[in-house]
């Protein structure tokens, strides 16, 4: 079916009110940048989830990296969204105001290649992502542990995705109809990684990739299985996405990474939900490598980017939202990072406050 015929079938199975959640911050994106919304029926909500790795990232983690560039002779390398995002006191970008020193990079390769090129200084990256980026971040600790690079580590930020949708459908609050599973992270856990979720909470899962048509066969999936009471495993990203995942990149995630309990904005601690560097690799480990002082951890005052993660509000439910907070002026992470849903409603024009 082409997107005409989707969004007709789409019209005529959606007989009452369905909420399905996007978990994927690209996918919030690629919803808005194609005003998807506006060709779906009334009935039909979309809500973001806990997909955009800056904003689900926990303010005692941020803290803490924050609190790396105090270190003398170190240089943090970090993606571009981090630098921005407020800590309890300061953030990457204030720091780096104040001298320390922070490079933007654009892979773990890029920071192992900054370490090589400065041999008097301490490297950190600071790895945050899901199953996406962890594989390139395993295989960059796997070389540097290779080539002896003494003057490199991580601080592994890095999450995994099925611990957070058990944990947000635990809470009886939320309502939602289907998932409109992330593409990019299943390219890489695959389809099957979503199985016991599946069947345990009885919520279709489907997933997509990130062009419109793709959304919209998404949709239209959810739309058929949550009207017929179904609960499957879908996978329309046939193209990219296997049953079985990507077994190279799960191999190299499972020689660096073990899990281990993390903290996520809004949630809390989710057990076995991050990836830590394992024993053998604790040389290559920021965490174990440097100890870091921080103070207590305080909330940015009345940004709900916690609620927004898990779906119990909207950006414009948020007093900031378009007033203080702009992607320019950004007061919390949901509107620094592109993938935030702050940032999404903003920069397309859920902006405008009703
Ligand atoms: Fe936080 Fe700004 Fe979003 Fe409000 S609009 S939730 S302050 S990021």
């Amino acid at each position: 079916k082409n997107i005409h015929g989707l969004v007709k079938s789409i019209r005529q199975h959606a007989t009452r009110p369905m909420k399905f959640m996007e978990v994927c911050g690209t996918h919030t994106m690629s919803i808005f940048r194609h005003g998807i919304r506006s060709l779906l029926p009334d009935c039909i909500e979309l809500v973001s989830g806990p997909g955009c790795p800056v904003c689900v990232t926990g303010q005692d983690d941020i803290d803490r990296m924050t609190g790396l560039c105090s270190k003398k002779g170190v240089i943090i390398a970090t993606f571009g969204d981090m630098i921005r995002v407020p800590g309890s006191r300061t953030s990457l970008a204030e720091a780096r105001a104040l001298g320390a020193r922070v490079e933007i990079v654009y892979s773990p390769s890029n920071a192992l290649q900054l370490a090589l090129k400065n041999p008097g200084q301490q490297v950190i990256f600071l790895g945050l992502g899901f199953e996406t980026t962890a594989p390139a971040v395993a295989a960059t600790i796997l070389q540097a542990n290779a080539m002896n690079v003494d003057n490199f580590s991580v601080y592994s930020c890095h999450k995994v995705m099925p611990p957070v949708l058990e944990t947000l459908f635990q809470d009886n609050d939320l309502r939602v109809d289907g998932l409109l599973c992330p593409g990019h992270v299943s390219t890489i856990i695959g389809a099957r990684a979503y199985e016991d979720f599946c069947s345990d909470f009885h919520i279709p899962c489907v997933i997509a990739g990130f062009e419109p048509l793709d959304i919209f066969r998404g949709i239209y999936h959810l739309v058929r299985q949550a009207r017929a009471g179904q609960a499957r495993v879908e996978n329309v990203y046939e193209r990219a996405v296997t049953s079985e995942g990507n077994r190279n990149a799960l191999d190299l995630m499972d020689k660096v990474f073990v899990k281990e309990d993390a903290s996520w904005r809004g949630l809390g601690i989710i057990k076995k939900s991050g990836l830590g560097i394992s024993d053998k690799f604790s040389h290559l480990d920021a965490k174990k490598r440097f100890k870091i002082q921080t103070t207590a951890t305080r909330m940015i005052k009345g940004c709900i980017c916690g609620k927004i993660i898990k779906a119990n509000a909207r950006p414009a439910d948020c007093p900031f939202f378009a007033e203080t907070c702009t992607p320019a002026n950004p007061v919390g992470p949901c509107m620094v990072s592109s993938e935030g849903a702050c940032a999404a409603y903003y920069r397309y024009g859920g902006h405008v406050k009703s």
